[in-house]
């Protein structure tokens, strides 16, 4: 029997992790990437999770999930929320008692998403090249349960995150999330900028790099 277009979801893939980044950083966890994303960041690390992929139903998906046997899950991409399922998906996954993380390039619009999850909502850099698609529309739905995240690839673009701190007042909503560009800025320098203008941001490097490189399912 053909599957109800309705209950399934493009993936590429779910695997068991270490949480690298964002305040669930160190926490087993389960990723499950869904496929497509509308952006093109010159410093994209999961290009190959724009085409492909396979579908799934969403009960196939809690079933590999609950397989792994761990608390936290963090759906991601590409742009997860760029299938409308999406929303289903994390619902089911709040439901079903997980701790659940939501990874977003902050183009599209979270408002629909399950107020259980924690939203991880990126403002791209003019460094993204993507900053166009910014939907600042996103920044008064932000509640303190959830976090803004800037990469920064340049001194340009920490000013840039800067101004955006001050002027939309980030940090009295939620936790601000500074992270340097794998191979753009030294992790060094970004966080003596930081210490320097003693911004009220957290800094954070990628700890699933540090462990194991580019790895791909990593
Ligand atoms: S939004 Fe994320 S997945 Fe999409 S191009 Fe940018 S970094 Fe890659």
């Amino acid at each position: 029997m053909q599957v109800p277009v309705a209950d399934r979801l493009r993936l590429t893939e779910i695997f068991l992790s270490l949480q690298g980044e964002s305040r669930s950083a160190g926490w087993p966890t389960v990723f499950v990437r869904l496929t497509g994303c509308p952006l093109r960041c010159q410093y994209c690390d999961t290009a190959y999770a724009f085409h492909g992929g396979d579908w799934w139903e969403i009960d196939a998906i809690l079933a590999e999930v609950a397989r792994h046997g761990v608390r936290h899950v963090c759906v991601t991409g590409g742009e997860p929320l760029a299938q409308k399922r999406c929303l289903v998906l994390l619902q089911r996954l709040c439901d079903a008692g997980y701790e659940v993380s939501l990874e977003t390039s902050g183009a599209i619009d979270v408002a629909d998403v399950d107020p259980r999850v924690v939203r991880v909502v990126d403002l791209k850099t003019p460094g993204s090249l993507e900053q166009h698609r910014n939907r600042l529309e996103n920044i008064p739905l932000l509640t303190p349960r959830d976090q803004v995240k800037f990469v920064i690839c340049s001194r340009e673009d920490y000013d840039w995150a800067k101004g955006m701190l001050v002027e939309h007042r980030l940090d009295s909503r939620c936790e601000v999330l500074f992270s340097p560009s794998f191979t753009e800025v030294a992790p060094r320098d970004l966080a003596e900028w930081i210490i320097a203008d003693r911004l009220p941001v957290r800094f954070q490097t990628q700890l699933h790099k540090q462990l194991w490189g580019e790895e791909k399912g990593r």
